[in-house]
């Protein structure tokens, strides 16, 4: 069994389940060694789905953790809204397990709502929890309606988490979904908490603050993200450099002038439309 290192962990939402706030995204395709490197930093959350790379995803993340005690892992997966019944969840759920080479999902997520019927979808996550073959389950790209939705379809299990698009960039979630997580004891996972090349002037003071404790400017503005105790961040990255870069973000503490300094370069925008996917 390979050792993990410590990193800050907190409690996933409604389950019982303490987790590391930085975890890693497997999509585009992920690297074996890179997942390893960043499980024995404390990266032991670990987001995936059927969808990516038609399960290839899921198979080299089954790889990766082949030398790791299963408990000390937090596996996350998700299925296309297309198998959100009950027969396909349950033969869905199966193929995932067995690329993944494990018996059970610590969560599983409906990844996005399509042309599911969310009251469908939640009765079928539900039945596999019943059986025990995933410990809780989740939502991503559902907006505050579709979550109360959502919630509504459920008979006596919680939403574990929504996985959303957030970013210093794409800080909307902030006043959408993170307000509806908070409320209903979720959490919130930051998917893209990288995000796009950003503004010169604010990308300053990331500079400043992340020369300051040594760190990249990535982990600075991944510490921001997670400030909330509901929020996790799922960075993907194949380069180890960035795997300890993204492994540091765990255990950074910034002070209040530094979150204030960010807050004030990066502004919350008014939403227009739709919940962000890209
Ligand atoms: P991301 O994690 O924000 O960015 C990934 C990119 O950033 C990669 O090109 C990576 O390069 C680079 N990178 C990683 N760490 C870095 C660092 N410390 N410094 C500089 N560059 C760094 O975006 P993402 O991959 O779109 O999102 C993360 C995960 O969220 C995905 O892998 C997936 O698991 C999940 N996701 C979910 C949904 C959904 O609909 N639920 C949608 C999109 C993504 P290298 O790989 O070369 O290191």
């Amino acid at each position: 069994m390979r050792n993990i290192c410590g990193m800050q962990r907190r409690r996933f939402g409604s389950t019982e389940v303490e987790v590391s706030v930085i975890g890693q995204g497997t999509w585009p395709l992920p690297d074996r060694d890179a997942l390893r490197r960043g499980i024995e930093l404390g990266m032991t959350h670990i987001d995936t789905a059927e969808m990516y790379g038609d399960g290839r995803s899921e198979e080299i993340v089954g790889e990766a953790i082949g030398p790791y005690s299963r408990e000390a892992l937090f596996i996350v997966s998700k299925f296309v809204p297309s198998n959100g019944t009950r027969v396909r969840l349950k033969n869905a759920c199966e193929r995932s397990l067995q690329r993944l080479h494990t018996d059970y999902l610590d969560c599983y997520l409906l990844h996005w709502r399509g042309e599911a019927d969310l009251a469908e979808a939640m009765a079928a996550l539900e039945a596999l929890l019943d059986a025990g073959t995933i410990r809780s389950l989740g939502v991503s790209n559902l907006d505050p309606w579709d979550l109360r939705e959502a919630a509504q379809g459920l008979r006596g299990a919680r939403i574990a988490c929504d996985q959303v698009l957030y970013n210093l960039d794409e800080r909307t979630p902030e006043v959408h979904e993170l307000p509806w997580c908070r409320d209903n004891g979720a959490a919130f996972v930051a998917y893209t908490p990288l995000g796009r090349p950003r503004d010169r002037a604010a990308e300053t003071v990331l500079t400043e603050i992340a020369r300051e404790h040594g760190v990249t400017n990535e982990a600075v503005a991944l510490a921001f993200l997670v400030r909330d105790p509901h929020v996790f961040a799922i960075p993907k990255a194949n380069a180890l450099a960035h795997v300890e870069a993204n492994a540091a973000a765990g255990d950074l503490v910034l002070s209040d002038d530094e979150f204030k300094r960010i807050d004030a370069a990066y502004r919350v925008r008014k939403r227009d439309g739709a919940l962000p996917m890209n």
